[in-house]
């Protein structure tokens, strides 16, 4: 497999994609690796855990570097996401033991009823490339400390990374039999989804969730799929400062290049500030330094997938052959050697064009007048996908009541584009199945039993 930097194109390493063969000895060694890491118990995977945490700690310049130059993402979001790992890992550490423990749960007469937790098993990880340790740690870092074995993917677009991970573990102290990398495409993918493996765990498109959520129903295990999404930001006529909104929603669609699923993909803004707002917004956009990663003055480097940039234009196309006004970007940078797409806003929007429709997964954005709440809120609901939904309203019990017609996963007031370790990450609709996150994220990677112990005399 030949990595490629999307800022130049030039192959930065080749890296052997694993075959049919090499996936069963990792397979052999990850089932075999079952009953050992199961009994190794919670305070000892703990403790190797917290010294995966060091490893990122110690690694953390070279872990970010390596990420950007296959990803193309600004070195200073390199490290955030690092330290978001870091962060996320830190929080399973501190909780796991608490959740995945025996509890009383009822006591009548002579019969006491606990509850325990069992590991899966073998479960693959199979991930997506513009978070590689965000969507990673939320899979695998719980799936450890829960006793399982895992068969980690990355994508293809961020082998390196997915490399580093592995190696991360290893030097912390988890065994080979515990976790095992696969490196390759679909083609590998496939392959896990062939084993009869104990759970599936996937990061990605809507498309490859559901294609793999039909192909592995008859095992009846556990899936859980985190997905795209279309999500919408509500800019109210209520808000403390016009600028400050902008400056928001500017984040949320154009952070990573857009390329985040909980990403502002649609904005909606009320008619009393919607000349105000998208003045500022556009303004904002056009302060972004786009270019080399690396340099510490750019807000954006190029796009991960050079295929994506006709995917963006075509979106774009769309919306103006169907009336939208474009004020800014609208084509790749053409003069560039890497995949390099500006910036991109649209008015005029409406929901017969893709744009404010299908996830864009780009810094393109369309920016829709809205009359009222209810019109607001007719236009975020008009989706497929419910992975997140925004507010911008100083009154909160305006926001609350908007967003809780809005089907889901998390709800933001004055806030976008965030997650959060002790709050479940849960698409709903086209966005997923299952959660990944908070407590419930832990005990995605567990069996519960359920036990009923009757003392006799
Ligand atoms: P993708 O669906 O193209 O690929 C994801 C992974 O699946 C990759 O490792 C890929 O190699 C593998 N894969 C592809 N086809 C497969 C097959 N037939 N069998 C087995 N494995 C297969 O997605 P992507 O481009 O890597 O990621 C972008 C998408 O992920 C976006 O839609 C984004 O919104 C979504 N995403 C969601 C979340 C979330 O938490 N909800 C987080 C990050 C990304």
């Amino acid at each position: 497999m030949k990595i490629i930097n999307p800022a130049t194109q030039e192959v930065i390493k080749e890296v052997e994609a694993d075959n049919k063969e090499t996936l069963d000895k990792k397979l052999d060694l990850l089932k075999q690796g079952t009953k050992e890491w199961g009994q190794l118990g919670i305070n000892k995977r703990i403790e190797i855990i917290k010294n995966f945490v060091s490893e990122l700690e110690k690694n953390k310049e070279g872990l970010s570097f390596v990420l950007t130059r296959e990803t193309g993402k600004p070195l200073q979001e390199s490290h955030n996401e690092v330290n978001g790992a870091i962060y996320r890992t830190q929080y399973f550490i501190d909780n796991a033991d608490h959740w995945l423990s025996k509890k009383i749960v009822h006591t009548e007469g002579n019969t006491q009823e606990f509850l325990s937790f069992d590991p899966l098993g073998v479960v693959a990880n199979i991930s997506a490339w513009n978070y590689p340790f965000l969507v990673g740690v939320n899979v695998f870092v719980p799936a450890l400390l829960a006793g399982n074995t895992v068969f980690y993917k990355p994508s293809e677009y961020a082998t390196l990374t997915g490399l580093n991970i592995e190696k991360a573990l290893r030097d912390a102290g988890v065994p080979e039999n515990a976790f095992q990398c696969a490196i390759g495409d679909k083609e590998v993918g496939e392959v896990l989804l062939d084993y009869p493996l104990d759970g599936y765990f996937f990061t990605g498109s809507y498309k490859t969730g559901q294609y793999i959520a039909k192909r592995v129903a008859d095992k009846l295990v556990p899936v859980g799929l985190e997905l795209g999404g279309k999500d919408p930001l509500y800019i109210t006529d209520d808000v403390l400062s016009v600028e400050q909104a902008a400056a928001s929603a500017l984040e949320g669609a154009f952070y990573n290049n857009g390329q985040s699923c909980c990403a502002v993909e649609r904005i909606y803004v009320h008619e009393k500030i919607y000349d105000a707002f998208t003045r500022e917004f556009v303004a904002q956009a056009e302060d972004l330094e786009i270019g080399d990663p690396f340099d510490p003055e750019i807000n954006q480097g190029p796009i991960t997938r050079g295929q994506h940039l006709d995917f963006l234009e075509a979106q774009v196309k769309d919306a103006t052959s169907k009336g939208a006004t474009l004020l800014i970007g609208g084509q790749r940078l053409e003069d560039e050697e890497g995949n390099y797409f500006p910036p991109t806003v649209l008015v005029g929007v409406d929901h017969t064009m893709d744009i404010m429709k299908e996830e864009t997964f780009g810094p393109v954005i369309g920016i829709q007048k809205v009359t009222s709440d209810n019109n607001a809120i007719e236009l975020m609901q008009d989706t497929q996908y419910g992975l997140t939904a925004g507010v911008f309203c100083q009154d909160q019990e305006r926001a609350t009541k908007i967003l809780d017609q809005i089907d889901s996963g998390n709800s933001y007031i004055n806030c976008c584009d965030r997650v959060s370790p002790y709050l479940p990450w849960s698409g709903r609709k086209n966005s997923g199945l299952g959660s990944t996150l908070s407590y419930l994220g832990i005990l995605a990677f567990a069996k519960p039993r359920g036990h009923h112990v009757r003392t006799l005399k």
